[in-house]
């Protein structure tokens, strides 16, 4: 086998903690290659504006992701953009495969999927994404200029949206299925000062209409009277959260009743030299500061891996 398709360390995903693991990795001379089957930053790519990245007091979320990005590019971070297909723990090297069917052998892995956009699953949902559903305000608020938009949700994706929206649209109806939002403070003190963002309290979306294929109006119902009503809208935005996307762990991974990936402090899985980070893991907080520093556990810990494995080897 060429010497090219052997690595010290594989990364599977190209967000905040995946280009961190490389930025770290590359500085401990590990022989690193990063795979992203999209372009390179993330979720954080989907962000208005980021007020939390210590160094940044505001910063454009696709503007950081490329920051991350150059900072690993500085260290010739070898990037395949491909889809991995498949990831084989084995004695002697992890298999990672890719699309092409072409196996890249490794001694550590560290998995950086991220997640994907939950879903309400109510009919409509599927046939009128891109008709007037979407999962992220930032990508497309720009087709809803003056118009009426549905935000579900009460965390800070959906109140974060109901504010970048606010900016562009006629009207912000926030439809959150309790009476209290699980928002941070700051985002919902703007919310409340936001005249043009009401907020329809212990509210589900049972069904999205459309007229000549695009979305026309919401099916509501309340939660505590159970009563039904329809709302005209031209959009709805769904951000309820994110499961994981855990397609590529492989069996006998330790996983949580959610699906995201069990490790220990040095984010490595219960298979060895097999690490997980960033949104994919198992944590307290999904912010992209903890992204960051959960690639820089990973690689650190993934290069000392190394390092006593080939040791062992030449002994
Ligand atoms: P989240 O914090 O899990 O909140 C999801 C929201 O959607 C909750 O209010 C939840 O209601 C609601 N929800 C969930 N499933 C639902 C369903 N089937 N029908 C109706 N409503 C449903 O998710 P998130 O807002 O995407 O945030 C994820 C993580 O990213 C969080 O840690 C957040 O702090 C972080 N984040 C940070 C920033 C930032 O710092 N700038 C921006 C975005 C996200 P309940 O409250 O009733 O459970």
């Amino acid at each position: 086998m060429a010497n090219r398709e052997y690595y010290d360390v594989i990364i599977i995903g190209g967000g905040p903690a995946g280009l961190s693991a490389g930025i770290y990795a590359l500085r401990a001379s590990m022989r690193t290659v990063l795979i992203e089957k999209a372009s390179p930053g993330g979720q954080v790519t989907l962000t208005d504006e980021v007020e939390n990245y210590p160094g940044f007091q505001n910063i454009n979320g696709y503007d950081l992701s490329q920051k991350f990005l150059e900072h690993a590019q500085s260290y010739h971070l070898e990037v395949l953009s491909q889809e991995a297909t498949a990831l084989e723990p084995g004695l002697d090297w992890h298999t990672v495969k890719l699309n092409d069917d072409q196996p890249l052998k490794s001694h550590a892995i560290i998995m950086a999927a991220g997640g994907l956009p939950r879903k309400l699953n109510i009919p409509g949902e599927d046939e009128l994404y891109g008709k007037g559903v979407s999962y992220c305000a930032v990508c497309d608020g720009f087709f809803f200029r003056n118009k009426v938009v549905v935000v579900v949700g009460g965390g800070d994706t959906a109140v974060e949206d109901a504010l970048y929206l606010s900016k562009l649209a006629h009207k912000v109806y926030l439809v959150h299925r309790r009476d209290a939002l699980r928002a941070s403070r700051i985002l919902q003190q703007r919310l409340k000062a936001d005249t043009k963002i009401e907020i329809l309290w212990d509210t589900i979306v049972t069904a999205i209409k459309s007229q000549e294929g695009q979305v026309s109006a919401v099916d509501l119902q309340n939660t505590q009277t159970e009563s039904k009503r329809e709302l005209a809208a031209d959009g709805v935005f769904i951000g309820i959260g994110f499961d994981p996307d855990n397609q590529l762990v492989p069996a006998g991974t330790k996983v949580n009743a959610d699906g995201y990936v069990c490790t220990d402090e040095k984010c490595e899985t219960n298979i060895p030299g097999i690490y997980a980070i960033g949104d994919l893991r198992e944590k307290y907080g999904r912010q992209i500061v903890l992204s960051a520093a959960d690639g820089c556990t990973a690689a650190l810990a993934a290069a000392y891996y190394v390092e006593v494995k080939r040791a062992a080897e030449n002994l």
